[in-house]
């Protein structure tokens, strides 16, 4: 082993406020004080944040449009052995924030990568939806363009799981129509805005209802929001959902015991077992 080899740095990587700016921890301030450096998404809306708290680190710029491109300057900082915090510009960094080349690059260069866990929008939401949270998938932003909106909101119709997803304040009418329209009207939905700040607001009820409360009022289409959806109700068969999906095509067409012998003979899943899902589906 070579004994004159210098030992990295840490790659801290801290979470910030989501709003209100006493959402910080004890150590995360600690750690913004003792470092070399602070790569920070834009490092003047980060700066008024450690002026609230007198802190006057060394800043450098770490955003999407540069984060490959400066990732080796930073490794070499890290491995000169000097301590690096990373910030975005609210929340915990890489939750749809950048951060995920340089901690890759980190942790292949055998370099130190701490968490300072903290405030994320995702987390927050879900914890006042009133949705199940056992299990969730964190979605984050919908496609901007119309059509791959509403495909990716169909692909998502049968997910079981509650699902979060981040919008702007352009696009959240559009993205409550859309997933009324791909998810069904009566599908329960909270819609958690500008959270821990002053106009902070938690709506649940229908995709229906909420469209119609969003659009109503102006005032609720400003700021920031994370959309929570309940899930798909659970299936009532026990065939996986492709089965599923071609049973009911064949059934529309043929009879349901030709059906399930057709279905039985492409999935190699025993006859009656089919005929059995094929049942329900009719009852639908
Ligand atoms: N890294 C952040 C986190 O951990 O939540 C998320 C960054 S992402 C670029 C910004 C999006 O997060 C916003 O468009 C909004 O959907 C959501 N968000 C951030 N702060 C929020 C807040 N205070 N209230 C509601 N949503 C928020």
């Amino acid at each position: 082993m070579d004994m004159s080899r210098k030992k990295s740095g840490v790659l801290y990587v801290v979470a910030t406020p989501i709003g209100n700016l006493d959402d910080i921890s004890l150590r995360a301030l600690e750690v913004l004080k003792a470092v070399s450096l602070i790569a920070a998404e834009d490092t003047r809306h980060s700066r008024k944040l450690l002026a609230h708290y007198g802190i006057a680190g060394r800043m450098f710029a770490l955003h999407e449009h540069n984060e490959q491109k400066v990732t080796d300057k930073l490794l070499k900082t890290l491995l000169g052995g000097d301590d690096v915090a990373l910030v975005s510009d609210a929340g915990t960094p890489l939750v749809s924030d950048p951060g995920f080349y340089l901690v890759r690059a980190a942790r292949q260069a055998g370099i130190r990568v701490a968490p300072l866990p903290g405030p994320s929008a995702c987390i927050a939401a879900l914890s006042v939806a009133g949705l199940p949270t056992d299990r969730f998938v964190f979605e984050g932003f919908l496609p901007v363009r119309a059509a791959a909106r509403s495909q990716r909101l169909r692909e998502l119709a049968t997910e079981m799981r509650t699902l979060v997803f981040y919008e702007s304040s352009h696009r959240i009418c559009e993205c409550l129509t859309d997933m009324a329209e791909c998810m069904g009207s009566d599908r329960q939905a909270t819609v958690a805005r500008e959270l821990t700040k002053t106009f902070e607001t938690i709506r649940d009820g229908t995709l229906a209802e909420l469209v119609d409360w969003v659009q109503a009022d102006s005032n609720q289409q400003k700021g920031e929001f994370v959309v929570v959806l309940q899930g798909a109700p659970a299936r009532d068969s026990d065939i996986d959902e492709a089965t599923e999906q071609a049973l009911t095509v064949l059934i529309a067409e043929l009879p349901l015991k030709q059906a399930a012998s057709l279905a039985a003979k492409i999935t190699g899943l025993p006859k009656n077992r089919l005929y059995e899902a094929g049942l329900v589906i009719k009852g639908k």
